[in-house]
């Protein structure tokens, strides 16, 4: 955090509230928001969090929301360990240059040291295909798709992030094995559909889909594709969830095979390498939608995911009011929670005792509850009730005669609202350039860009150099490694104007190959 110096002091806040503005101090102010607003607690290994009920029951419902869709292309969820032989880790030779540098190993088992050292898994590939070796005999096995809901570490050099970059995470790895490259590579694509559908229906998150440049794909994979997020108030993009088509590398490597189904009869059967995919998303996708929604209030939750989606506070009851009608008001807020129960709406009414309705506003703002109903005397004799947007902080009445219809409306309005005005956001910040001296400055904006590029690897290296470093007046982040910009994804939309296939150059100034893709580079997490 920046100290005290610079902080803003929100109005109103109180004491629970965030101290420090979002635009001014993203770090501190992302570390507030989710300590105060009780999704996450530090522990005292570095790296590695506390996911509190707040947050947990987000991931149970994007688990929901997943294992359903799964489910319905026939994928099935299992279990393997999480150690991992040294010998199985190292087979692939891709895989393990890749992750070697991260992977955390056990080497001592109470006081003897062990024999083999194990892996603590970075990811399964290597722990799963084994198994897949075992169980695919014939063509009849194929296709076999697993999936498993469990935790993987790596060891991150990079700066530690709570959801966003932690040691230990949360996430599915989804693993499968197909008879052709056609079946695996459309698979590829409607789990990245899966993806995309996570972050813009329940998180109201906009992504850009695309394919990783070679450079940036998975360690192993024949290639990758992802759904990349953006935070705009820093400028940096994000990660959100990658769908990989292994090819055949680990096949050969495990020995997967079966025996070709096309072969004539009478004729020697060839063994054929399965094609394999596999595809994972994590809890970052928590902090994603925290960084997206946040505000200087506190978090924001889109209702589809909201663990509490409405919370009713009784107001107006002062002093004079006498304690029968303080009964009759608190009687009838049970009944409009029972309204709203009835009509599925997560509901939790607040009758502390003792904190004023303004607190409680406060704190449930904090929390990112998204939609308050307030209730008092006046509004009894209106027969309505005054409702309070968290997203907007716009203020309606809702007649009580439709309450469950009218609120459950009200946050699906919320919901598809946050995604519009994100996605807003986010296609502001993605600008199209052709000319290299406007690169640098749209960076510096905090933008990404989409610029004509040859897809070589060591032109990106060059970008990222060119775009690094300290730049006259601005401002660098020390935790960031380095802030060159980093090919994000080639995104599946080329339909941008302005480049000529076999004509229009590199965007690269050093580079004098022909571009070949639009591609979107920036900052990044
Ligand atoms: P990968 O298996 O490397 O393709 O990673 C799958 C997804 O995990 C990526 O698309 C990221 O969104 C996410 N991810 C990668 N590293 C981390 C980390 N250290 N903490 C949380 N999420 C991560």
């Amino acid at each position: 955090g920046g100290g005290a110096q610079g902080k803003k002091k929100m109005e109103g806040a109180a004491l629970i509230g965030i101290d420090v503005a979002k635009e001014d101090d993203l770090s501190e102010w992302y570390q507030q928001v989710i300590t105060k607003g009780e999704m996450l607690e530090f522990s005292d290994v570095p790296g590695c969090y506390i996911y509190e009920p707040a947050s947990y029951s987000i991931y149970e419902r994007i688990q929901d929301f997943f294992n359903k869709r799964i489910k319905k292309m026939g994928v099935r969820n299992c279990y393997f360990p999480i150690f991992i032989s040294e010998a199985n880790l190292q087979r692939e030779k891709d895989h393990i240059e890749g992750f070697a540098a991260e992977v955390a190993w056990v080497t001592e088992g109470g006081k003897n040291k062990l024999e083999k050292k194990l892996a603590v898994r970075p990811t399964s590939e290597t722990a799963m295909y084994g198994y897949f070796s075992k169980k695919i005999r014939s063509h009849r096995d194929l296709p076999l798709k697993l999936n498993q809901w469990n935790n993987v570490v790596r060891w991150e050099f990079k700066h530690p992030m709570p959801f966003i970059r932690s040691r230990e995470f949360l996430w599915q790895e989804g693993h499968t094995a197909h008879l052709t490259e056609e079946e695996a590579g459309k698979e590829v694509l409607q789990i990245l559909d899966h993806y995309a559908a996570i972050y813009e229906e329940l998180l109201a998150v906009p992504v850009v889909k695309g394919k990783k440049t070679v450079n940036e794909q998975f360690p192993g994979a024949h290639y990758t594709t992802t759904v990349e997020g953006f935070i705009p108030s820093v400028g940096r993009g994000i990660q959100a969830g990658t769908s990989h088509c292994l090819g055949q590398h680990f096949a050969k490597m495990f020995d997967i095979t079966v025996e070709d189904p096309k072969a004539k009869e009478g004729e020697k059967r060839e063994k054929l390498h399965v094609w394999q995919n596999s595809w994972g998303l994590t809890t970052r996708s928590i902090g994603i939608m925290i960084l997206t929604h946040g505000d200087n209030k506190g978090l924001v939750i889109p209702p589809r995911v909201a663990e509490i989606q409405v919370v009713i506070v009784p107001v107006g009851i002062t002093a004079k009011t006498t304690e029968e009608d303080r009964e009759r008001l608190y009687s009838e807020v049970k009944a409009l929670e029972a309204v709203l129960l009835e009509a599925d709406v997560r509901v939790e009414t607040d009758l502390r005792e003792g904190y004023s309705p303004g607190w409680k506003f406060n704190d449930w703002e904090l929390k990112g509850v998204p939609l308050r109903l307030e209730f008092g005397p006046k509004d009894s004799a209106k027969h309505v009730v005054s409702a309070a947007r968290r997203d907007t902080g716009e203020k309606t009445e809702v007649p009580i005669t439709d309450l469950g219809k009218d609120v459950s409306a009200l946050l699906e309005t919320i919901q598809s609202d946050m995604l519009k005005k994100a996605a807003g956001e986010f296609a502001n910040c993605r600008k199209i350039v052709t000319n290299w001296d406007d690169f640098v400055p749209a960076l510096n904006g905090k933008n990404c860009c989409i610029i004509p590029h040859c897809l070589d690897g060591k032109c990106e290296d060059e970008i990222k150099e060119l775009s690094s470093g300290k730049i006259e007046g601005q401002e660098v982040d020390a935790r960031a490694p380095s802030m060159g910009a980093k090919s994000l994804c080639i995104p599946f939309d080329q339909s941008y104007e302005g480049f000529k296939e076999g004509e229009t150059k590199c965007t690269n100034p050093k580079c004098d190959r022909l571009a070949q893709k639009w591609v979107m580079f920036g900052r990044s997490y």
